[in-house]
């Protein structure tokens, strides 16, 4: 072994991109969230090949300065927090101000975006890392942002992705997960040029989850909203009678995110104890309210999983609010029971 030498920013971003950007899935999760944190209302995301030829985001929200466009796809640069406190308190999707310079290491990355002051925007691509000059350019004001040769230049992540249908089965996952907790945001989603989702914008989550499941689903859920102190757990749980073999129905959202969390899905499962059979799972859509003072989100960098300050309380929340909703209905007869 020799001396230690500090990692220049390009080896530091493509170890970044390797933890974040997984597949293309993932960098579409990135920028649908930029774009949610950026206020917009109408987000369309595209498609070709499975995200193996490009990925597209466009949305109509804020737009990003063009003093700042290359700060944008900086490692560390972030306009969503600014002291080491405000990581205690995150209200938007991102805050690591990584993921646009992780994946314009590992892609071609062209933004163009213009703030609705502007009368022009302004644009950048990024090749493997190696950044273009910014120039002018016309647009919509918002941004867009598109990503072609994805892993271009790590081989083996590129031969390690699966058939075009599976990696946009991922890809539809994650804009599921977002277009459900967002159900304010007209979205849209098209895979090699054919509308796969057109979701217009609704106040009402249950319009959402018709949109994505239909009737069948919709009419078989029942509503919760449940207050204990500063915490608040609201939205719907399936009928007993629908179940399902794995939990990949089963979602939960912590302030607005989705999350996946052990110990909320035993409390569910609790919950239906008695009520569906062993091996069988409930399905849901329910949202996590809480201070955010009391959860730690930056413990995976993809943010999948919390870290909850008091996580006995929250799995009494779960259960006691499903058990007294469920005490107070008939379930044979409440609901009808898909044949
Ligand atoms: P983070 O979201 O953690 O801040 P990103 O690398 O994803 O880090 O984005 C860096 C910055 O670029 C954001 O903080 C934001 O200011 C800007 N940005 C990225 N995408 C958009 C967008 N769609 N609209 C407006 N600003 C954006
Ligand atoms: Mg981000």
């Amino acid at each position: 072994m020799g001396r230690i030498q500090q990692l220049s920013n390009s080896v530091v971003n493509k170890i970044a991109a390797g933890e974040v950007i997984e597949r293309p899935a993932s960098v579409v999760k990135e920028l649908i969230e930029n774009s949610i944190d950026s206020g917009a209302l109408r987000v369309e995301v595209d498609i070709g090949a499975g995200g193996s030829e490009y990925i597209r985001v466009t949305d109509d929200g804020g737009g990003i300065h063009a003093d700042d466009i290359l700060l944008a796809v900086t490692t560390h640069a972030t306009s969503k927090i600014r002291t080491a406190d405000d990581l205690f308190q995150i209200s938007t999707l991102g805050f690591r101000g990584e993921a646009l310079a992780s994946i314009a290491e590992v892609s071609q990355l062209k933004i163009r975006s213009r703030i609705p002051d502007s009368d022009v925007g302004s644009e950048l691509v990024v090749n493997l890392g190696e950044r273009g000059d910014v120039v002018p350019c016309g647009c919509a004001a918002g941004t867009c942002i598109e990503i072609r040769q994805l892993f271009a230049n790590t081989p083996v992540r590129r031969k390690f992705l699966k058939s075009d249908a599976t990696e946009f089965g991922h890809i539809s996952e994650q804009f599921t997960r977002i277009a459900l907790a967002r159900s304010h945001v007209h979205m849209v989603l098209r895979h090699n040029d054919k509308i796969v989702y057109e979701l217009p914008a609704t106040d009402r989550l249950i319009d959402r989850l018709e949109m994505f499941y239909g009737t069948a689903i919709s009419e078989q859920l029942i509503s919760i909203d449940h207050q204990l102190g500063e915490m608040r757990l609201w939205g719907y749980v399936g009928h007993p009678a629908v179940n399902k073999a794995t939990r990949k129905w089963q979602h939960l959202f912590l302030n607005g995110r989705w999350f996946q969390d052990r110990s909320i899905q035993h409390a569910l499962s609790e919950a239906y104890r008695g009520l569906i059979m062993v091996q069988r799972h409930p399905i849901c859509f329910l949202f996590l309210e809480l201070n955010p003072a009391d959860v730690d989100v930056n413990v995976h960098p993809t943010k999948v999983e919390v870290r909850f300050q008091d996580p006995q309380s929250i799995y009494r929340l779960m259960l006691s609010s499903l058990r007294n909703r469920f005490l107070g209905m008939d379930l044979d007869s409440k609901l009808k029971v898909p044949a």
